[in-house]
Parts: C-alpha cells; structure tokens; sequence
C-alpha cells in the first residue's frame, strides 16, 4: 500500500478522510500510531530534525498536520500545515507574524468574536487596522495600501459570503497577503489556497473535529518564507497543541465527511422548514437557492455548512424558543455532532438583533430534528409578546 499525494488527491471526500494523513503501514503498529508524550526527545551530538523539543515539533503534530494539509489542498504537495493549541492562536500567529508597525491590515467587520480584541492588540502594536463588512466584497473599498487582506466567508454569525477569488485577485495586484477564515466551511466545504489564498486559517474547534472536546486550529499555506514565519511564531509564543488533543483530532477526521455530509443536508433541511414560518425572520443559510449569499457561495465552496442563523421577534421569545428545544442543547459554538443554538446578543459583541439565534445542526436524525424546533417554536409563541 504506497500512494502519492497526487494519487490522494484524486479520491473521494469520503475516502481521503478516512486515510488522510497515515502512515505507511509497518507491520504490528497501529493504524494511526498513538499520541506521543514527550517534552524533548533523545538527542545525542549534533541537534538535527525532526524531533528536539516538544514546542517546536511533535511526531503526532506531523501526523495531524499532513492530513489536513491534504484535505485542505488535495493531490498538492506544496502545501505546508502547522498546528496550534486554538483557532486563535492560529490567527494570531498569522497576524503577529506577518504585520509590522506601519502596515494596513483590513479585517472583517461581521467576523468572529474575538477580531476586535485582536484589532486593539494590533493597534497597540502599531499597526493600522481597517474593517468593512463580508457581503458585497466590501473589503475591496478600503484595501488600499493594505499589506494583509483578513476574509471570513462565511462570516461567523451572519452568513455573508464575499467572492474570494475577486478579493485575492484585487488584494496580489496589489502585493497584498491574503488569508481566509475558513472554520465555517470546513477544507471538506472550501479550498482558499486553491482559491488563490496565500493562507488557510481555522478553528478546528468546530466542525473538523465535530465533537465539542477539543480545542484546535492551524494554518495551511503554500509559501515557504511566510511559513517559515508562522512557525517561528509558534515557537516564540508557545501556542501548541497537546498531543492528545492532536491525537483526538486526527482520530475524529476520519469521520470528517459522514458527519460534514448529514449535518450539512440536516441545516439545508432546517433552513427549508423555517421559511415556512411567520415568526421566523432574517434567517440565512448560504445553501438556500434564495440566500443573498447563495450565488457566490455556489461559485467557490463545495458544500455551505451546518450552521443556520435567524431572528425570532424579541429576545424574550428567543429564549423560551431556546428552553422548549429538547434535543438542542443552549451552547455556544458550533460544528458538533449534537446539535447547538444560542441567542448570539447575549454575549454583547456581534451587531444582531435581540431576538438572532446561531444554531448549529448536529448529527441527529433530520426528521426529530426538525420536529423539535417547529415543537418549539409552537411553544414558545403561546404567552403574549
Ligand atoms: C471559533 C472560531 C474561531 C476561534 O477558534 P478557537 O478554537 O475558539 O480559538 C475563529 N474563527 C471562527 C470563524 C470561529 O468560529
């Protein structure tokens, strides 16, 4: 059994999951060979690679990280992957390692969470920060000069969807970096680097590990000097996965596309019951043939996701919607093979209405699913507004 990455490159989802990333087979090892627990590793004499020191390497990092460097850019083999102890760390070891005080960095102004946070850090650091929202391609109106051009499509909790390839092109005219948010997709849903992406950013918190008990992200690229650079940042900062962790998460790959491929039916399925519903508004799913983002998303993604977003009348009603759910559990995150929703305002950051519900579709079955939310949307709707 011996296959090159380009061989790799020409299966199935399916298939490439559950091999992605293994070994050659050695005769009385294990499939995908245990975590290793080491801080250093025997080192006599001269310091040569692979292994030295726990921070800089770890064999069960390379296991993990080939493999989602082939599912993020499948039948390449230019395309170097390093992982980190969370999507954050990820993301911050792109920025911090790539920005220097002067330059222009334009993120998104609908993103994840924690990008203003970020944006003070930045500041502070000296460098200039610009935001525009996902829809529209609006970034492109404020990309001048910039030396990095931040995208999250789809945005996380809105769902717009900007034109990646439009956007990359726009920003290398320009000799602008371009990194890619792509948590929500999923490598299964999005290929950024094939896109044009200089990086390949995630959370595997969510969806690629699918199981809600780990925290993970990396960052996939293509050139070796601004790799390089993540990888020293790495090491500086000390943001590195835990071998059980990457162990974990190498192990839940292998049912990466089972459950991509049932959660992301399930949210289209959702999505199509709650537009029949009068209390339902501003609900998105870039899948829906109808959704503003649908069109662009059909251009540049391979599948749109398990997360839905919509808006019930008030935040009272949002909330005992929330408490009727029985097989819906009220946690933030998204991505897990157990279904999630959570009214989004009540964290105070993200622009929504009151009443916006994030909910991420897990691997129940659809029809209990379903049933469950309309039950308690019914529910819900009965005390007076
Ligand atoms: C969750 C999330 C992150 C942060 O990931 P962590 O693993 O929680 O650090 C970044 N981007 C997006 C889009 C996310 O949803």
């Amino acid at each position: 059994m011996s296959d090159t990455a380009k061989d790799r490159g020409r299966t199935g989802d399916g298939t490439r999951a559950v091999r992605a990333g293994l070994p050659e087979p050695v005769k009385h090892e294990p499939t995908l060979p245990g975590p290793v627990f080491a801080a250093h590793f025997h080192l006599p004499g001269e310091v040569t690679g692979p292994y030295s020191y726990g921070r800089d390497d770890n064999p069960t990092w390379t296991l993990l990280e080939r493999a989602i460097g082939e599912l993020e850019a499948p039948g390449r083999d230019d395309v170097e992957t390093l992982v980190f102890a969370s999507g954050m760390a990820a993301i911050s070891a792109v920025l911090f390692s790539q920005l220097r005080a002067g330059d222009v960095v334009v993120l998104p102004s609908d993103g994840y969470q924690v990008l203003p946070l970020v944006r003070t850090q930045l500041e502070a650091y000296g460098v200039e920060v610009r935001t525009a929202p996902t829809g529209g391609d609006a970034q492109l109106e404020v990309l001048d000069g910039a030396r990095l051009l931040w995208i999250e499509s789809p945005s996380n909790p809105g769902l717009d969807v900007c034109d990646i390839r439009r956007l990359v092109a726009a920003a290398h005219a320009q000799g602008a970096l371009v990194a890619v948010d792509n948590t929500l997709a999923t490598p299964l849903g999005q290929h950024p680097l094939e896109l044009g992406a200089d990086f390949s950013v995630a959370s595997g918190t969510k969806q690629l590990t699918g199981h809600g008990d780990v925290l993970l992200g990396y960052v996939a690229g293509r050139d070796t000097e601004t790799m390089a650079a993540v990888r020293r940042w790495r090491k500086i900062v000390g943001a590195i996965s835990g071998p059980m962790e990457a162990w974990l998460a190498h192990r839940s790959l292998a049912t990466l596309q089972l459950r991509v491929e049932r959660q992301n039916a399930t949210a289209l399925a959702l999505a199509e019951a709650l537009k029949q519903r009068p209390e339902v508004s501003g609900l998105r799913y870039p899948g829906l043939p109808d959704d503003p983002s649908h069109r662009t998303a059909s251009q540049q993604m391979r599948r749109y996701g398990c997360v839905v977003s919509f808006t019930l009348p008030t935040g009272a009603r949002a909330e005992r919607f929330l408490e009727a759910l029985r097989l819906v559990e009220d946690a933030t995150s998204f991505g897990g093979v157990r279904s999630t929703a959570e009214r989004r305002r009540r964290w105070g950051g993200d622009a929504v209405p009151e009443g916006f519900i994030r909910m991420s579709v897990g691997a129940e079955d659809p029809e209990d699913l379903i049933a469950d939310v309309l039950r308690a949307l019914d529910e819900s709707g009965s005390s007076a507004e």
